[in-house]
């Protein structure tokens, strides 16, 4: 199937991106949020955005208006009934994600697609809330959505063979790197770099060596463009800390232990950037 509209559910910093992208893509886009204020400003999120892209002569102004005029915003699940695909990527509650895909369901055309870019939330739960999980698929895109260039696409127990290529022929005509992920917890990069991140505080607490040397050490040993604890940081330290808790609950391996030092941190309100002191001061 063609997909030549879609929706996407919400308008947050994932949601926002993902209509900029689409509709840079040329796909009318249909941006859905529960009020008009959370549409402002997601409208004016990717409206800076593509503007800045223009400012470096990476888009021209024409094909910024062009995108903008493909964007329609809305609080009415009814505008979903045009889409090709229906992208759900509002608050990462599962509660929220089950009653907004039942939703869905019942407003989107039988044979439209239905994903979620859920970081965490099993893809096979999620679907399973679907008379028809089929359809239903994982597109974990990256932040911020209009530079990054993966996407994750996840299959869960039920989806067919028939969304998974749509949605893979979707991602590249977005200009994206699609990767085939099996429903995991994690999926692929978060399954590996999480624990990456969590590795980095036992070397810390262990005293082998300070967060500079820590980081300097996977920049330049290990060729990453930012070290582990700075990016335990932007991430947010109680984002990782409850990533870690969620492997170790569904894995049952004691390897995704969180380390101490981090629970402590988060204990104490350091949560990284957003607090203004994680491992380091801002
Ligand atoms: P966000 O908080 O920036 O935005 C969420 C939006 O969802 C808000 O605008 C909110 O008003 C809206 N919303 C809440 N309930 C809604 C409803 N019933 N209908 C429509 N909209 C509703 O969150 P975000 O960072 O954009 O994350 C969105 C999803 O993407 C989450 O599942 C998250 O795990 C995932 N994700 C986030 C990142 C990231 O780095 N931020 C990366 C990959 C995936």
């Amino acid at each position: 199937m063609a997909i030549e509209t879609l929706a996407v559910i919400g308008a947050g910093t994932m949601g926002s991106g993902i209509a900029q992208m689409a509709a840079v893509a040329g796909l009318n886009v249909t941006m859905i949020d529960v009020t008009d204020t959370a549409l402002g400003k997601g409208m004016s999120t990717l409206t800076s955005s593509l503007g800045r892209l223009v400012d470096k002569q990476k888009l021209d102004a024409a094909t910024r208006d062009a995108a903008l005029a493909r964007i329609e915003t809305s609080t009415d699940y009814q505008h979903l009934a045009a889409a090709d695909i229906v992208i759900e990527a509002a608050t990462e509650k599962i509660d929220l994600k089950i009653q907004i895909l039942k939703q869905t369901e019942l407003m989107a055309r039988p044979d439209a697609i239905i994903a979620s870019n859920t970081s965490s939330i099993s893809i096979t739960s999620l679907g399973a809330v679907l008379a028809d999980s089929s359809r239903f698929i994982g597109m974990h895109f990256f932040n911020p959505v209009p530079l990054m260039p993966l996407v994750e696409i996840i299959r869960g127990l039920q989806t067919s063979a028939a969304a998974a290529d749509a949605v893979r022929e979707l991602a590249v005509r977005l200009g994206k790197t699609p990767i085939a992920v099996t429903n995991s917890p994690g999926f692929v990069v978060n399954r590996i770099l999480v624990p990456m991140i969590n590795e980095a505080f036992f070397v810390l607490a262990e005293g082998v060596a300070t967060a500079e040397e820590i980081d300097a050490g996977m920049k330049l040993g290990a060729n990453h463009p930012i070290g582990p604890l700075a990016l335990a940081d932007m991430v947010g330290l109680d984002v990782c800390l409850s990533v870690m808790d969620v492997y170790l609950k569904d894995f049952g391996d004691s390897k995704y232990r969180a380390c101490p030092l981090l629970r402590e941190l988060v204990a104490a309100g350091r949560l990284g950037r957003k607090t203004g002191q994680g491992v380091y001061k801002y």
